[in-house]
């Protein structure tokens, strides 16, 4: 599709773009940001407040993807704004222990039960790569079982996908990553227990653990089944092998406890991000005290990180834990609810096939009438109607994530006016992915 496809310029962001791409690969440091699922010219936004965000053309948006999650109190909430005022003019980073790192690891180990230790890291990525480590280390065991379709970072062994069957190991899914990483990744497909238990049959005494997301939302959103993460936390216990279950998305999102909220399945070890963040990088991953005192430097696996607890990203999390009550999840889910019936009832109108889905707040929409229980399912859905539909709320001031496959995010801030602004740039949206062509 070429730039004049689209029905609206974004000059201001179109020069950025050509800067960016002079002195970064594919212009962006996250290949998602680049618009290359949806085509044409990605917002370079210059602010934020509450459930909007303003581009460099000075084309105002209403947000519907949170930084991918973690804005869950909307941009430049002033609480958090001031304690990370408070915190940065205390300086930016010691080196040492501190007590913010300390409360943020208290509060988070408050919320969720099966959180009985947590270290503190930089990024989702590094929270699962440590995860999994720390199950190698704790169990001796080599390979690891992931769902196709479940992200968990870019950790090199995790990036295997795609293989289908039963103990079929995974290709490198990516150039850089190596047969033997690969190799020691078993991918099954989402959902299916019977392909869980024939791996630890065909595998005895070598699989260390089974990471996934709590409820996946980076193949669009695709709840577990009833009885699917408590068949795998069984099937780990069974096999002597640790279930790890990836909150980086849905940890304190999707409830007050995040996932194991809503379930209530005990995972052996967790992994956060993203809200526990507050918009800075802070990530975690923690779980069973026996197995977290395996953990340098209490026990022999090596973990370690310069900016780990950093005192201002832990003010931000902090402040921003601290103001998700129960109210503020009721906000939210309410009004993910009112956005989601919107969109059934805009798509519905204009006869468009669609599947929506939801984990609590989290939601996306499917391009296909089948409901989606796996990654095959979800990249069967019609992506081209989504791509006109992306681009006309796009052009009417309605930002989505700019892929079918990845959850849409709502905040406490966004209010009746956010909301109206949706509902008046549906139909039309609605009306392009129903004239779409593939
Ligand atoms: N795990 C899940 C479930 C995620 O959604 C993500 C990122 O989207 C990650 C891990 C990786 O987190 P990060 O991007 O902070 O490295």
């Amino acid at each position: 599709m070429s730039e004049l496809a689209y029905p609206y310029e974004a000059p201001a962001s179109q020069a950025l773009f050509d800067r960016a791409a002079a002195v970064t690969p594919g212009g962006v440091n996250s290949p998602v940001r680049a618009f290359r699922a949806v085509g044409g010219t990605p917002r370079f936004m210059v602010s934020g407040t509450g459930p909007y965000l303003t581009d460099a053309d000075g084309r105002e948006y209403v947000d519907l993807v949170c930084s991918w999650g973690p804005m869950i109190l909307g941009h430049a909430h002033p609480e958090v704004i001031a304690a990370v005022q408070e915190a940065v003019a205390r300086g930016t980073s010691f080196g040492t222990p501190a007590e913010g790192e300390v409360a943020l690891a208290e509060a988070m180990v408050e919320r969720v039960a099966p959180l009985e230790e947590v270290r503190l890291v930089s990024s989702g990525t590094e929270a699962t790569m440590s995860a999994i480590r720390l199950a190698r280390g704790f169990t001796r065991r080599t390979k690891v079982i992931k769902f196709a379709g479940c992200y968990h970072g870019h950790v090199d062994s995790l990036l295997a996908a795609a293989g289908s069957g039963v103990a079929t190991f995974a290709l490198p899914d990516t150039p850089g990553v190596t047969g033997a990483q690969a190799s020691d990744t078993i991918v099954l497909p989402y959902n299916d227990l019977e392909a869980v238990h024939a791996a630890f049959a065909a595998h005895p005494g070598e699989i260390a653990c089974v990471i996934t997301e709590a409820s996946p939302g980076n193949m669009g959103v695709v709840p577990p089944l009833p009885g699917f993460n408590q068949g795998l936390k069984d099937a780990c216990a069974a096999n002597g092998a640790l279930f790890v279950s990836d909150e980086v998305m849905t940890g304190f999102r999707t409830s007050r406890a995040g996932w194991y909220g809503v379930e209530g399945v005990v995972p052996d070890l967790m992994t956060f991000g993203k809200v526990m963040g507050g918009g800075f990088p802070a990530a975690a991953f923690g779980g069973r005290a026996d197995v977290m005192a395996h953990l340098a430097p209490a026990g022999p696996v090596y973990q370690a990180g310069t900016l780990s607890g950093n005192p201002v990203a832990t003010a931000a999390g902090l402040a921003q834990l601290r103001l998700l009550d129960d109210a503020a999840y009721e906000t939210v889910d309410a009004v993910s609810a009112q956005i989601q019936s919107l969109v059934t009832e805009a798509l519905t109108k204009e006869g468009v096939a669609h599947t929506l889905q939801n984990a609590s707040n989290m939601f996306s929409v499917f391009f296909t009438d089948r409901p989606v229980v796996n990654y095959e399912d979800a990249k069967a859905q019609e992506s081209f109607r989504f791509t006109a539909f992306f681009h006309s709320l796009l052009s009417n001031g309605v930002y989505l994530p700019p892929s079918s496959f990845e959850s849409w995010f709502v905040s406490t801030t966004h209010d009746e006016r956010a909301v109206q602004r949706i509902a008046d740039a549906l139909p039309a949206a609605a009306r392009a992915a129903a004239e779409a062509t593939a």
